[in-house]
């Protein structure tokens, strides 16, 4: 039996990369990446150096495979996305469904994720929530808007820079106006911010700006709260 490791890795800033996560990084035989050559400058960095190969969204079905051969062959594999916990919102769940169903141990090392890191940053009510992660782009979309505006706890939305003004006008115009919400943008990075204001003082915020740039998530507080 062998052990399929599912690594958080940093959101933005190194210095959130555990030593755990490191340590278990040099001790497998390989290394499954989302994207090899963007995971290959922070290996190097951390001095890790082992066999790795791409397991992204396109190909993870094909690839699940190959990775189940090597855990069969009494090989350890661990897991790593671009950036944050595996599986939210990135390749993960195959894998660990494929090690478990094969009896596999699957040993998840946590760290970053950029969901948690926002809600709690958001200044709203995060004992409770939804991650919603990104929302459709086309089919769907609004019908979920329209869900999501029935909805009495947080939630969490991973959304594009290029992006952000349609979120936005779309929150406006499917929950109230004056929710609650926040825009957390590059997190732990050198220009991380966290603005708050109602659904419309957000966009009004947003599109004051020339550029929007980074990496973000939208908090919206749940339908009935107030401060
Ligand atoms: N697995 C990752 C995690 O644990 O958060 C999420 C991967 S998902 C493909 C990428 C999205 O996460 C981005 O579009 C953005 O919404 C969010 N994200 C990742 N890093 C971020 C950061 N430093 N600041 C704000 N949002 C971030």
């Amino acid at each position: 039996m062998s052990t399929l490791y599912i690594v958080a890795t940093p959101i933005g800033n190194l210095q959130d990369f555990s030593p755990r996560a490191v340590e278990v990084l040099q001790s497998v035989d390989y290394i499954a990446c989302e994207d090899t050559r963007t995971s290959g400058h922070l290996l190097q960095r951390f001095q890790i150096d082992k066999p790795t190969f791409s397991f992204h969204q396109h190909n993870e079905h094909r690839k699940v495979g190959h990775l189940m051969n090597i855990l069969d062959a009494q090989q350890d594999v661990a897991l790593i996305s671009d950036a944050g916990m595996p599986g939210i919102s990135d390749p993960g769940f195959l894998a660990v469904r494929a090690a478990q169903n094969g009896n596999h141990t699957v040993s998840v090392i946590p760290g970053p994720d950029a969901a948690t890191t926002a809600v709690v940053a958001s200044g709203l009510p995060c004992d409770r929530y939804i991650f919603e992660g990104f929302l459709p782009h086309k089919k769907g979309r609004q019908k979920r808007l329209g869900q999501l505006a029935e909805e009495e706890l947080t939630i969490i939305i991973y959304e594009s820079p290029n992006r952000l003004l349609k979120l936005l006008g779309e929150l406006e115009e499917h929950f109230e106006p004056d929710r609650l919400a926040a825009v957390a943008r590059e997190l732990t990075k050198k220009f991380e911010e966290v603005v708050r204001g109602t659904i419309s003082e957000l966009k009004t915020e947003f599109e004051s700006r020339d550029s929007i740039k980074g990496e973000i998530v939208v908090i919206v507080s749940g339908k009935g709260y107030s401060e």
